[in-house]
């Protein structure tokens, strides 16, 4: 078996992961931005060290890809050198506009705080696998609905009053367990935690019974909130709301910038940031780049710059809706060209149509099931229907024109 087609590790700076177009890194921010300086920075070397594509993940991480186990020890400590607020420990995800966003319910980034120190402090972190995240929900403009979490903690204002909602992987309504006063929030999930790491690291959230979450429930909820019967306010937003401009708290503006399939040439990022000249960037789900923007001049300029570059700033493109990984010739198990074929899927899906092209069943673009999938096989192109790229296709066809073909039918 070939370990690259194993999902599951989570690559670091410190430990990359094989795929089939070389070593690949992943970079995630705790919270807040960066300077314009800095991503160019990144840009320049994975371009230097990699090859030189990057990508931002449904998660709003960063990849760097391409790299060779000679150059990926030279891009750690390049990276280290920038003095970035990297992610580590368990993953424990807010919103990238957090305290900025007027629209949110509760500004999440204490709490996420908390949580962090709280797991470190409790040494959980290496009791988990590496998969186990949290997600801390503050609501506003930027939808975490989509971002798969072991635990789930959202905001919710009841009669006046802030309380968190605790629930279980899955999205915001499935097996909610609590309303906490944010005071019991901590405690709570480190209890979760630990259930989930005395089963061990192989477990996730969904392993746990329903009876032994019932057993924290006093101490989680000693002076919690109201039950939310009546004259709630939840965080909860459409997942497919997607802003394509927001005034911020400071005032400044945030521009909202899609990359298609998540990736983009090093080279060409580095000439949009030079074009737009952002004060600040943050990275951000469903594989997005924010761009803080000081002024309105700034902000026209970002609109109108974002397409030259191949980006995106269209909340109803197809492409958003289309996930393909490198593929051929970029990856060496793809059996097709799978960013191609999917720029060519674009021009013909229904709106709202979830597409995954992948290069072979590892499915690298998108673990969730789509509405379609076309992955490369040994027969041919392979169509799922509702399912993963690693499911049986129940047909095959030959080339991208009889893909092409077979969408329109499904979907006419
Ligand atoms: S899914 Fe795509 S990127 Fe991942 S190994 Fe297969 S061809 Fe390569």
């Amino acid at each position: 078996m070939n370990t690259h087609l194993v999902r599951g590790a989570c690559p670091t700076l410190a430990a990359p992961m094989a795929t089939g177009d070389g070593l690949l890194v992943r970079l995630g921010l705790a919270e807040g931005g960066m300077s314009a300086e800095a991503l160019t920075t990144l840009c320049r070397l994975a371009m230097r060290h990699g090859n030189g594509i990057v990508e931002v993940t449904a998660r709003g991480n960063l990849q760097i890809r391409g790299l060779t186990s000679s150059t990926a020890p030279h891009l750690a400590t390049q990276v280290e050198a920038l003095g970035l607020d990297l992610a580590a420990g368990l993953p424990v995800e807010t919103s990238p506009l957090g305290g900025l966003d007027p629209g949110e319910i509760a500004d999440p980034r204490p709490l996420g705080r908390a949580l962090r120190m709280a797991v470190a402090k409790a040494g959980l972190a290496d009791s988990l696998g590496p998969k186990v995240s949290v997600v801390v929900d503050g609501g506003g403009a930027i939808s975490l609905a989509r971002v798969p979490a072991d635990i789930r903690l959202t905001a919710l204002r009841i009669d006046g009053v802030v309380g968190w909602q605790l629930a279980l992987d899955g999205k915001v309504d499935e097996r909610p367990l609590f309303v906490l006063k944010e005071a019991n929030a901590v405690p709570a999930v480190l209890a979760v935690l630990a259930m989930i790491a005395a089963i061990g690291r192989k477990a996730r959230a969904r392993d746990l019974a329903r009876e032994k979450l019932d057993a924290i429930a006093p101490a989680a909820t000693s002076g919690a909130c109201p039950s939310p019967v009546a004259s709630i306010d939840h965080a909860g937003h459409c997942p497919e709301e997607w802003p394509s401009r927001l005034r911020l708290m400071d005032d400044r503006l945030a521009m909202f910038v899609g990359l298609p399939f998540g990736s983009i040439q090093a080279e060409k990022l580095v000439a949009f940031l030079d074009a737009v000249d952002p004060e600040e960037i943050r990275l951000a789900p469903q594989r997005s780049l924010i761009l803080i923007c000081r002024n309105e001049e700034e902000a026209r300029r970002t609109a109108e710059c974002a397409p030259e570059f191949g980006l995106i700033v269209d909340a109803s493109d197809p492409r958003r809706t289309i996930f393909a990984c490198p593929g051929a010739p970029a990856c060496a198990s793809a059996r097709i060209t799978a960013r191609e074929i999917g720029q060519r899927l674009a021009g013909a899906i229904a709106p709202g149509l979830a597409v995954h092209v992948s290069g072979c069943a590892k499915g690298c673009a998108h673990s969730a099931p789509t509405d379609l999938v076309f992955v490369g096989t040994d027969a041919g192109i392979g169509i799922i229907r509702n399912g993963r790229a690693g499911d049986a296709p129940f047909a095959h066809v030959a080339d991208a024109e009889a893909a092409l073909a077979l969408l329109q039918e499904q979907t006419s």
